[in-house]
């Protein structure tokens, strides 16, 4: 019976660790392995050697593998960088090269101003297909969600956020504008709005939505003709008087955009 229990846990280890990170599940594994090999006494011996295992694995080798699957991490510089370091951690922030070219391109563009690139989710380093949950299409190396911009009561953008994890603060969406969220919700799309659960915690609740950061920072992603979809919240959309036929409406399905935007190649 313990024997089961044991075997049902590791496999449950296995599958959590795989979700979360691709990789984490075989590095269990062999970190379960290296275990047998360790001969001491050391209390925390499984999280040292799964640790040690899974910091060289993201650090070192993955970089040097994930080319041969067309994809590379997100180049951090002065104004490309995440939201939040466990993005890095949990090894979400693989994109295919042209993505990177174009986050270079649009850092260029937006040289003089104070806006940065923070970007959010991107894409496990490994094969088309395999989706890094919650975000089901981020799956093939061309997605990356990207945070909105905010801005002081003064008008003043900061690059600063208001969630911890950079998802699930929402923009709402004003009385007179289009509440695509109720309509999901009321069509039965419970999951719509669940990103209120992930924020990790409220920060900065001082600063406000910024519309002529964000909009500066849609208007030059979009200059670029490989982008071949933005999703944002239709009352974003309208508010931001955005009409270039890429900006589009993701579905009742997925989750709200007006926590961050989502972009990808054609
Ligand atoms: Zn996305």
């Amino acid at each position: 019976m313990r024997l089961i229990v044991k075997i049902l846990i590791r496999i449950f280890v296995f599958f959590y660790l795989t979700i979360l990170t691709q990789i984490g599940g075989i590095v269990y594994i062999i970190s379960l392995f290296l275990n047998k090999k360790w001969k001491t006494k050391l209390n925390l011996k499984p999280i040292i050697t799964f640790c040690g295992v899974y910091l060289v694995s993201i650090l070192i080798i993955i970089p040097l593998i994930a080319p041969l699957f067309g994809r590379e991490k997100v180049r951090h510089s002065d104004s490309i960088k995440p939201t939040n370091y466990l993005t890095v951690l949990l090894n979400r922030n693989y994109i295919r090269p042209k993505l990177n070219e174009i986050l270079s391109q649009v850092e260029k563009e937006l040289e003089g101003t104070d806006i940065e690139i923070h970007y959010l989710d991107a894409n496990f380093p490994f094969l088309n297909n395999f989706p890094l949950l919650p975000h089901l299409s981020h799956n093939d190396g061309k997605k990356i969600d990207l945070s909105l911009i905010y801005e002081t009561r003064s008008g003043e953008i900061t690059n600063k956020q208001k969630s911890i994890s950079g998802y699930g603060v929402f923009e709402n969406p004003k009385e007179t504008e289009q509440n695509q969220i109720n309509k999901c919700l009321n069509l039965g799309y419970f999951q719509y709005d669940y990103s209120k659960y992930m924020t990790f915690g409220k920060i900065n609740k001082d600063l406000v939505f910024s519309e002529k950061g964000t909009k500066k920072l849609i208007t030059n992603i979009l200059k670029n003709k490989e982008i071949g979809k933005l999703f944002i919240e239709p009352h974003l959309k309208q508010r931001l008087n955005l009409n270039n036929s890429r900006v589009r409406y993701h579905g009742c399905r997925a989750v709200r955009h007006d926590d961050h935007i989502h972009i990808q190649l054609k």
